[in-house]
């Protein structure tokens, strides 16, 4: 990708899967490129006046693009893919809502064509790309169609299929592996503050294998752990009570539980696979055949509508009582007749 310490072209994309520390790893490439002193490998020196800039998020050649949303709600960090965006970058232009607006990209151009750079490059960081709507998508493009000056867009994507074919096109893209499995776990045993490995697979399990994102889990592994022990009871399961019990916690984050436990009971009932939870393995083989697939799979997909709702739900716990009476009616084959 960097030849002699230079970037080929005007943009890159870095694309793959969610979690797996695409967003660290442009910030370090920006800071890299910025870098005043860099190192024989070109790696950032992490003493000179830029580097310092760019760790107090005070660096004028370097611009975060991001969706609000994604900066204001730390629960987000699993489900929409922050990737572990710091809450509090300066520099980012902030806007309400969960897209990046035409008006983000315009507000650019300032520093696009008209600030002076410190010589070398400003570089434009934007998180994910696929945030971007129509109107923003072209105002984009037609920046890198007429690329300025020294200017370095580097774009992150989860899902570069839903980018304009003709931003990607512009782009040098680079496709980010998902680390191998060993190396995940030596990570986040550094990363995180617990040296259980049994807990720490279990988590990048739970997480799809993204180190970033098992990392995040972790924080909320001990409510994970007694949610699940509920939901696998299901003959003493009490929606209500459970619902009374967890409205408190983020709503996302519990759909996104419930979700990944459905998944688990669908896969292992069609498949005999288990990929979340693997330590409970034993409960999911029973539970798996108590409830019939079509009415585990319309409940995943019941699921899906209401992720959308619960970043706004009227009554968390009112919310919480419709999915779990909904969940408890699986395995009761009279009720599950009538959802
Ligand atoms: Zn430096």
């Amino acid at each position: 990708m960097m030849q002699n310490g230079h970037i080929r072209g005007h943009a890159v994309l870095l694309k793959g899967r969610s979690g797996i520390g695409k967003f660290i790893f442009a910030r370090f490439l920006a800071k890299s490129l910025l870098c005043k002193n860099p190192a024989a490998d070109h790696m950032a020196c992490g003493d000179c006046v830029s580097c310092n800039w760019f760790e107090r998020q005070t660096h004028p050649d370097f611009v975060i693009i991001s969706p609000e949303t994604m900066l204001s709600d730390p629960a987000n960090a699993v489900q929409s893919d922050n990737e572990g965006l710091p809450p509090n970058e300066s520099k980012i232009k902030k806007k309400p809502g969960q897209h990046i607006s035409i008006s983000q990209i315009r507000e650019l151009d300032d520093f696009v064509y008209l600030s002076g750079h410190q010589s070398g490059y400003k570089i434009v960081l934007i998180c994910p790309a696929e945030a971007m709507n129509g109107a923003a998508s072209n105002a984009l493009l037609k920046k890198l169609e007429e690329p300025p000056e020294q200017v370095l867009f580097i774009l992150v994507s989860h899902q570069p299929h839903h980018l304009l074919p003709t931003i990607k096109s512009r782009c040098q893209q680079i496709a980010m592996p998902v680390p191998d499995t060993e190396a995940a776990m030596e990570w986040l045993r550094q990363s995180s503050a617990t040296n259980d490995m049994d807990k720490l697979r279990a988590l990048l399990a739970l997480s799809g294998y993204s180190p970033l994102a098992a990392l995040a889990l972790a924080e909320s592994h001990e409510a994970h752990r007694k949610f699940i022990d509920s939901i696998c009871r299901v003959d003493q399961f009490d929606p209500l009570a459970a619902a009374e019990a967890l409205h408190d916690l983020d709503l996302v984050m519990t759909v996104e539980w419930l979700q990944k436990w459905c998944y688990d009971l669908l896969s292992c009932r069609i498949s005999g696979v288990i990929r979340f939870h693997p330590d409970d393995e034993a409960h999911i083989r029973t539970l798996c055949q108590r409830a019939a697939p079509q009415s585990v799979l319309a409940y995943l997909r019941f699921l899906n509508t209401r992720q959308a709702l619960a970043r706004h739900p009227l009554q968390a716990k009112l919310f919480l009582e419709e999915l779990f009476i909904r969940y408890a009616g699986l395995f009761t084959p009279a009720l599950s007749g009538l959802t």
